[in-house]
């Protein structure tokens, strides 16, 4: 092991009806939280790697920082690139050695998405590298772009099985009602939407924007087919709050170690809760 292709990885959660936490790292410690939680769970994970880390960090340094940290895992890993918005940067992710990655043309019109996400998908397939592509907008603010509420519109069932046809996707971002970032009211998940989407394309469904979504949602879209879902606000606030506390005890405290030690800790504890809720704890040995 530990490395596993995305393709297998949601597949089997697919099947066997839980759902992969897809989580976001930021640097070294994030990476240690998410491995940490993971093993101790022996639970499948991947690690996503977005756009703005990418601008601070590069993706292949992102990579190698992940691979170090690899060491003592034993549990199965998937490094996931998250919302490129180009095809270019979707390659070099998978020469880099990632083992999932997703083309994101949801501001393209639908003609110029299927084309580029189609391109990726046939190199991904080649090398067994699992592709996500996203049909609709889904709301909040990633990275660069920015939904307004009034454009985050849920995916038509139409669409969703042209685009899935048309690219060859392995799992589906849809737009359900979710939204990146912090929500400013309780999210409600279009179900009904979902089960018709399930039912169409006979595929994984990807949920983004599945921070603060409450807990009972979170179970029932993956109840109808979600079998990844993206965590990431979330982790940052536990991690964020763990330095927090560090500092608010002792201003002093210059130790880097020492904060951000325990904004790990803090994250790890989170990213545990959330596998829990997703059900893939105990399932590292179906792989
Ligand atoms: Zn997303």
């Amino acid at each position: 092991m530990p490395y596993v292709s995305g393709k297998t990885m949601i597949q089997q959660a697919w099947k066997h009806g839980y759902a992969i936490g897809a989580f976001s790292a930021h640097n070294a410690e994030t990476v240690r939280a998410i491995l940490l939680a993971a093993q101790e769970e022996q639970s499948p994970v991947m690690i996503q790697v977005g756009q703005k880390v990418i601008s601070v960090m590069g993706l292949k340094p992102m990579k190698e920082i992940i691979d170090a940290f690899m060491h003592d895992i034993t549990v199965p890993v998937c490094i996931h690139l998250d919302h490129s918005r180009s095809f270019e940067q979707t390659m070099q992710a998978i020469q880099c050695g990632f083992q999932s990655v997703m083309f994101d043309g949801s501001h393209l019109s639908f003609e110029e998405n299927v084309r580029i996400t189609r391109a990726a998908s046939e190199v991904a397939h080649a090398l067994n590298i699992g592709m996500e592509g996203e049909i609709g907008k889904i709301g909040g603010t990633e990275d660069d772009i920015s939904v307004d509420e009034k454009d985050a519109l849920i995916t038509s069932c139409d669409e969703a099985l042209r685009f899935s046809e048309g690219t060859d996707v392995d799992y589906l971002a849809v737009s359900i009602g979710t939204a990146h970032g912090v929500y400013k009211q309780e999210p409600k998940l279009a179900f009904g939407r979902l089960q018709e989407i399930r039912e169409i394309v006979k595929k994984p469904i990807v949920l983004h924007g599945g921070s603060g979504v409450p807990d009972d949602q979170i179970r029932q879209a993956i109840a109808l087919g979600v079998a990844k879902v993206n965590v990431d606000t979330e982790l940052r606030q536990a991690f964020t709050q763990g330095l927090c506390e560090v500092l608010t005890n002792d201003p002093e405290e210059y130790a880097l170690a020492v904060s951000l030690g325990h904004g790990r800790d803090v994250m790890k504890e989170k990213v545990i809760e959330k596998i829990r809720l997703f059900g893939s704890n105990g399932k590292a040995l179906q792989f």
